[in-house]
């Protein structure tokens, strides 16, 4: 047999993540002081990127 339930106890103990206070998420690292989920503490901007966001140009363009 071995060891049972022994992986909750100790350990862990720091989190390095906390609520982030502009998603909601826990998301904010404690150290960095950036979120990870919208990019919270980097700029005034939120997190994005250029894939994302699906392209819909293109579909008129084409010659049939
Ligand atoms: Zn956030």
């Amino acid at each position: 047999m071995g060891s049972k339930g022994t992986y909750s106890r100790g350990g862990m103990q720091f989190r390095v993540h906390t609520a982030c206070r502009r998603c909601g998420r826990h998301s904010f690292h404690r150290s960095k002081k950036v979120c990870s989920h919208c990019g919270f503490g980097k700029g005034p901007k939120l997190k994005t990127y250029t894939w994302q966001r699906k392209k819909v140009i293109g579909r008129a363009n084409r010659k049939v």
